[in-house]
């Protein structure tokens, strides 16, 4: 492994780090059951997308599962 050539000033070192700050993620909410959402993407909570339901949601998945075992 190479070793750096010569130390790395403070200010140096202070002005690279000033980007490795995190972003913070936008959120949007989901106008059917109001939970928060990631942008372009479908609702994990309610499975809806553009107003469609889009993947079948968990609560219906687990009624389901229910319904089996008993
Ligand atoms: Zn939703």
């Amino acid at each position: 492994m190479s070793v750096p050539a010569k130390r790395k000033s403070s200010s140096r070192a202070r002005k690279g780090r000033s980007h490795l700050a995190l972003k913070k993620i936008n959120l949007n909410r989901c106008p059917k059951c109001a939970k928060t959402v990631l942008p372009h993407r479908a609702c994990g909570f309610c499975g809806t997308y553009k107003g469609k339901e889009v993947i079948k949601s968990k609560s219906i998945k687990t009624k389901k599962q229910e319904n089996k075992k008993t």
